[in-house]
């Protein structure tokens, strides 16, 4: 029997249950999927809570790797046996056996396995349009990247290393700041212990960064607007320690005309071809062994509880699957 793994009201992690599921038949443009992992990100500790709102009952998850089981009418570019693996779409990720949208589903190419595209398609994809579009990072910037132990931190720390950027790196306790060291930042911050506002400006040599990833929110929001070099990029894409308050926009002229972004990964990829592209570049840096990703962090779906309270306690690095 298939199952997924549903709430019913928002709260912590005990309002995870498990549901068995009939999944039916896909309609026209829809594919069905038998998932072999599933990514768990910090967006589903959002919905689960009630921050980013949802209607409930609801799925929860929105990464995954699997097989296509069946296709629907009018869908031409994939067939049953497909491999593949999609970020974004209908919330419902956490679950044996689900029906996607086919136009979601990104074909993966054959050296990538089912566990590392669950591990790095929304974490990837969102290093890709933070890094290439929404700041487009060049040889010699200087950059801030927050929480970069993290599972998009890690990505996006080894990308803008293979761009050729300065990184200046962010993690919570010295066991963080080693793993983020050996994945090649220049410098890196301890932001549990000392002050990052200080300690970037004097890895800078004062000039402060082009732009900063900050993931963390209302904690870092506004040390990162202080670490920013004239006209630099705030881009504050997520609230991991809640969400940032209002801002006037006058600050922003005073801090030097910066500018402000809170960015998101579906309207980076609201097109197929987007989707695709994005898929493409990320898939080409992983498979030339510039940015290194995998599930630091593996748990069986039925424990998805534990998960969410490991992640929300600060104690994983890297990458989260559920594995049904
Ligand atoms: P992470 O693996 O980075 O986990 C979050 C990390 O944030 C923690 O490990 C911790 O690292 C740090 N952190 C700082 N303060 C807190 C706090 N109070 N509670 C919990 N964690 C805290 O998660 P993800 O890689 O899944 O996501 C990173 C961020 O990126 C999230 O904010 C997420 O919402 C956002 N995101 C945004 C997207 C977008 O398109 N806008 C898409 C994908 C993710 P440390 O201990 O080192 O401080």
């Amino acid at each position: 029997m298939s199952y997924a793994i549903k709430f019913h009201q928002t709260g912590g992690p005990e309002v995870l249950q498990r549901e068995e599921i009939v999944v039916g038949d896909p309609g026209a443009g829809q594919v069905r999927i038998r998932q072999e992992a599933v990514g768990l990100n910090f967006i589903d500790v959002y919905y689960r809570k009630g921050l980013y709102p949802t209607s409930l009952p609801s799925g929860l998850g929105t990464e995954g790797s699997g097989v296509v089981e069946a296709v629907g009418d009018d869908v031409y570019f994939l067939k049953p046996g497909d491999r593949v693996a999609y970020a974004g779409g209908p919330l419902g990720a956490y679950a044996s056996e689900r029906i996607m949208p086919a136009d979601k589903l990104i074909k993966l190419p054959d050296d990538i396995g089912f566990d590392m595209a669950a591990s790095m398609m929304l974490q990837g994809l969102t290093a890709e349009y933070l890094l290439r579009r929404t700041y487009p990072v060049k040889a010699g910037d200087n950059v801030l990247i927050h929480a970069a132990a993290g599972g998009v931190g890690q990505i996006a720390l080894q990308w803008a290393k293979a761009l050729g950027a300065f990184v200046v790196a962010t993690a919570g306790g010295p066991e963080k700041v080693a793993l983020v060291k050996s994945l090649g930042a220049d410098v890196v911050i301890d932001y549990k212990a000392d002050d990052f506002v200080a300690a970037t400006r004097e890895a800078t040599k004062g000039a402060g960064v082009q732009v900063v990833y900050d993931g963390v929110g209302k904690d870092t929001f506004m040390g990162s607007l202080d670490c920013l070099a004239p006209r630099g990029y705030m881009v504050s894409y997520g609230n991991a320690s809640g969400a940032v308050p209002a801002i006037e926009p006058l600050l922003l002229s005073q801090k030097g005309s910066l500018f402000l972004t809170r960015p998101t990964l579906g309207s980076y990829t609201s097109t197929r071809a987007e989707m695709a592209e994005a898929a493409e570049a990320l898939f080409e840096i992983v498979l030339a062994g510039k940015v290194r990703v995998g599930a630091s962090n593996r748990y069986p779906l039925a424990d998805v509880a534990l998960a969410h309270r490991d992640l929300e306690a600060r104690k994983t690095t890297g990458s989260i699957i559920l594995v049904p």
